[in-house]
């Protein structure tokens, strides 16, 4: 028989905990089972899937990172890895709508909300009986969002009224609540703000025509003179300083989120070439074919072992921005050339859906970009081992 494709050739995954394995066979299971068979049909018609929203439910994952409190369990970082990598192999969309969801949007009320704020919120959505939302992003630019921010707060008597645009809000077009960042009129300090679905003046249109992570809905928002009670404000949002906390603590899953499409790619690319037949016998046996696996495969070791070394620095509290940046950059870039690798073993038919490797090599472009794009991490690096800094 021929060997198993496995993308954990160093066995790295073999030393993890028996409630890490469980996790991770868990989502393995719940992705080939329930994702798999519908993601294409969702992929096509630029959709979520919401009806796999309850099975999650079932899964409870959100509970092994975090604590109904908002406090991290000791290996929260390690284990949200475990879980981006096992969806990521499979579809990185549902790991980004759950990475939101989860990370993002979660974090943001665990650091930036009052007792009272977390008590209302974490425990639902633990349970995903409500889902949120992570507005930051601006139609004129991500990048600089933290010095150009243009959505505006003021206070009016006992609330507060928002004026803005946010884009490429990942899950805002059916989310209970976005969380909406904004600049202080007054003090222009940042100021961060739970927007319920429905509120009068909030407007979500869906974002068509992508060609990465379809399968997520993202939103372009509009807010019109739109008010917000002071109670629905985040108490403890002190400026920048706290959403760059949040992003911080996120980074890394988007690392993981790399490792886990090129482990996928990988491997069911060597799946193929020891099948798909030219020449009288299967690719696998030609040198060149071999080249592009055994590339792939290290590139998907290294990537491993960078983020769970990362993990680990974050769970032990030791990890800085610029460790997250820089395992960011390098995973996404080596995911890059691992999932063209993948494609180009497919031939044609890489281009079909329908062999999975296309989705893998699309959805690297948006991992490519989103949360710091690679120049702007890589700045982040530069700053950090230089001493300079060149943002400005
Ligand atoms: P820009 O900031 O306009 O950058 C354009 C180019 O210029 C990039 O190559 C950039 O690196 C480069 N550049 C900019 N400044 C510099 C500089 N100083 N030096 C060198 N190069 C520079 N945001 C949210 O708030 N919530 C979400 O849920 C969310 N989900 C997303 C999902 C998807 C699929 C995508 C694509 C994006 C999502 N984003 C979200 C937004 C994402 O974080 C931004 O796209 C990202 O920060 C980059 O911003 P930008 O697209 O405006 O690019």
């Amino acid at each position: 028989a021929l060997p198993e494709p496995n993308a954990d050739f160093f066995g790295q995954l073999g030393e993890l905990t028996d409630e890490q394995k469980d996790v991770q066979m868990a989502v393995r299971s719940f992705m080939q089972g329930t994702v798999a068979p519908i993601m294409n049909e969702y992929w096509s018609r630029d959709e979520f899937p919401k009806q796999i929203i309850p099975e999650l439910r079932r899964l409870g994952l959100p509970r092994r990172v975090w604590n109904e409190d908002g406090t991290r369990k000791p290996d929260a970082t390690v284990m949200e890895g475990l879980i981006t990598l096992e969806a990521c192999k499979v579809d990185v969309s549902t790991a980004v709508f759950f990475g939101v969801h989860t990370g993002l949007t979660f974090a943001s009320i665990a650091l930036g909300g009052s007792a009272q704020q977390k008590a209302e919120w974490l425990p639902r959505m633990l349970d995903l009986e409500v889902i949120g939302a992570f507005g930051l992003t601006e139609p004129e630019g991500g990048s600089q969002v933290s010095q150009g921010m243009r959505t505006t707060c003021r206070r009016d008597g006992d609330g507060w009224v928002l004026n803005g645009e946010k884009k490429w809000i990942g899950n805002s077009t059916f989310s209970d609540f976005t969380v909406i960042w904004a600049r202080d009129v007054e003090t222009q300090e940042v100021r961060g703000f739970i927007v319920r679905a429905g509120t009068p003046g909030y407007e979500v249109q869906k974002i068509q025509g992508k060609i990465a992570l379809r399968i997520v809905e993202n939103g372009q928002i509009s807010l019109k003179d739109c008010r917000v009670p002071e109670s629905d404000r985040l108490q403890e949002v002190r400026g920048w300083r706290t959403t760059a906390e949040i992003l911080r603590l996120t980074r890394a899953g988007v690392a993981w989120q790399a490792v886990g499409c090129a482990a996928g790619a990988y491997e069911l690319a060597l799946g193929y070439a020891q099948t798909r037949e030219q020449f009288g016998k299967p690719i696998g046996n030609f040198q060149l074919i071999q080249n592009h696996l055994v590339h792939m495969l290290g590139n998907v070791t290294t990537n491993l072992a960078l983020c769970l070394r990362l993990s680990h620095m974050a769970d032990a509290g030791t990890m800085r921005d610029e460790h997250a940046a820089l395992a960011k950059v390098i995973t996404a870039a080596r995911c890059r050339e691992t999932v063209a690798l993948a494609r180009e073993t497919f031939g044609g038919n890489g281009i079909l859906l329908e062999n999975g490797v296309a989705k893998h090599f699309t959805d690297t472009e948006a991992i490519y970009s989103y949360e710091g794009t690679n120049e702007i991490n890589t700045l982040v690096v530069g700053r950090a081992i230089t001493g300079f800094s060149a943002f400005v």
